[in-house]
């Protein structure tokens, strides 16, 4: 797939140069420290109470393992059963595909505006921007979203798309960039939602068309489900004549006692309910009831790529509820937005190098935007081994991505050393030569010149003052040293 599938943040650094600057920012850092530890501690309670979780996130494991294994079965299913509900079913190969495929829907219908509920997959393909240039206004419902688009800034968490924000902040935003907000509004929570709740309404009662991601897809009745807490995603898969929803082709399930699993796993990990606030189901149209025509986009956008590989496949379970972010020490202090991408934290790190590939200094920088201490892998509640797959792509972010002058003269000259038993010799004893001048008390602090790079952020070990070889002439292999 080529790296056009999920457009990169214009103007992204690699991933190094933004966590840098956003670890400077203080407030930032106040903002995602308390939100993040406040949800990883509900979520570990909520978790807790459930003595079968392990069996529960083995269930979740193997179902999606199975849907991914028989996605040529899945998939003609679903479309046969959303199609005999007077569904319309589109094949979208990546993100240009289906932002056309949606554009020329909403633009059949006559309309200029459409409401969205919240969804990752329209992120990924930028779909609000392309349907900006097509003269389409998308209105964001769910509040962290309007929060995130009033303030023309990128969401930088999947669950908390505004978690960098505070109150003050959005109080500012709704001033600044609300139509309708209410003068002398203040930054009570109260009198936020009140704000947001009232300029939603308005919308909510004149779109004629909605948007919707989809948590869940169950291919034996062909049923669609949404999952939210605030009612805006209920509104907007109900309220509309016409109802367009984008979905990445591993969201199915195959039955209804499958969707039971997930119905337990994604509340508890994602905001650490028992039971999700809105479950909402449809199947089809019904004469009389919710949306009068409705569309279901498939989007490949590189999955079926990511399926090819054995170990980055896993990725592809994933259902997005976000507790790998919040236990991640990187994500923690980074924040979102210095992934790049619509989908930030650990499944960020492995899910855009492999959707995009590893063709940009972004992609090749993420599989290394981790501690590697699997915290990630602990949380997720299908089991996805994020460490794994980031240690296999670092692997293919080596051999394919692009790389600094400096480090590919250096692996040359590496090699051309390795090569020969006397090159190696007179370079050890070299380094052995150097201790005394780099390092001081056994430790490197400070390499000299663009080496400097790998010294910045950590010490290394200074050279031993003999090499294993000498050791080994001087002592015939430990023999002569015995005697002395
Ligand atoms: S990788 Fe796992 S923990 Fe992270 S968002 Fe996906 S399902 Fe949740």
């Amino acid at each position: 797939m080529t790296s056009s599938a999920m457009p990169t943040y214009v103007g992204m650094p690699a991933f190094p140069d933004a966590a840098r600057r956003a670890v400077a920012d203080a407030r930032l850092r106040g903002n995602l420290a308390h939100a993040t530890t406040t949800i990883r501690g509900r979520r570990a309670g909520a978790v807790a109470e459930l003595a079968d979780w392990p069996a529960l996130r083995e269930a979740g494991k193997q179902i999606k393992d199975h849907v991914l294994a028989n996605l040529g079965h899945y998939l003609p299913l679903l479309e046969e059963k959303v199609t005999a509900a007077g569904g319309t079913v589109h094949w979208a190969r990546d993100a240009a595909e289906a932002n056309r495929i949606v554009a020329d829907l909403v633009k059949a219908t006559g309309e200029t505006e459409v409401v969205k509920v919240k969804s990752m997959a329209t992120q990924e393909i930028g779909l609000n921007e392309f349907l900006a240039e097509e003269g389409i206004t998308a209105y964001e419902t769910d509040l962290a979203e309007l929060i995130v688009q009033l303030g023309d800034d990128r969401p930088s968490h999947i669950l908390v798309p505004a978690i960098h924000r505070n109150r003050s902040d959005i109080r500012d935003i709704f001033l600044r960039a609300m139509e309708d907000a209410p003068e002398g509004l203040t930054d009570s929570p109260a009198a936020l939602a009140e704000a947001a709740r009232r300029h939603l309404r308005a919308k909510f009662l004149s779109a004629k068309v909605g948007v919707s991601g989809v948590n869940f897809a169950v291919a034996d009745t062909g049923t669609l489900v949404v999952l939210e807490s605030e009612g805006n995603g209920r509104m907007c898969l109900t309220l509309p004549e016409t109802l367009i929803s984008v979905m990445g082709v591993e969201k199915i399930v195959p039955s209804w006692q499958d969707l039971e699993v997930f119905l337990q796993l994604l509340p508890r990990s994602s905001t650490a309910e028992r039971m999700n606030p809105y479950t909402s189901t449809w199947t089809g149209v019904a004469p009389g009831d919710g949306p009068r025509d409705f569309h279901l986009v498939l989007l490949d956008n590189g999955r079926t790529d990511t399926l090819a590989d054995e170990v980055g496949r896993q990725a592809l379970r994933c259902i997005r509820c976000s507790a790998c972010l919040n236990v991640c020490p990187v994500y923690q202090r980074a924040g979102g937005h210095a992934y790049g991408s619509p989908y930030p934290g650990p499944i960020g790190a492995i899910l855009s190098p492999q959707i995009r590939g590893i063709g940009s200094d972004v992609d090749a920088s993420l599989p290394y935007a981790s501690s590697l201490c699997g915290a990630c892998f602990e949380a997720c509640p299908v089991a996805i081994d994020i460490p794994e797959v980031l240690v296999h792509l670092r692997a293919r972010a080596v051999e394919q991505g692009p790389r600094h002058p400096l480090e590919r003269v250096a692996m040359t000259a590496a090699g051309w050393t390795l090569r020969s038993p006397t090159r190696l010799g007179l370079a050890q004893r070299a380094a052995s030569a150097s201790r005394r001048v780099v390092g001081r008390g056994g430790r490197i602090r400070r390499l000299p010149g663009p080496l400097n790079a790998w010294t910045e952020t950590r010490d290394a070990p200074a050279p031993p003052p003999e090499s294993f070889r000498a050791w080994w002439a001087r002592t015939d292999g430990g023999r002569e040293e015995g005697n002395e």
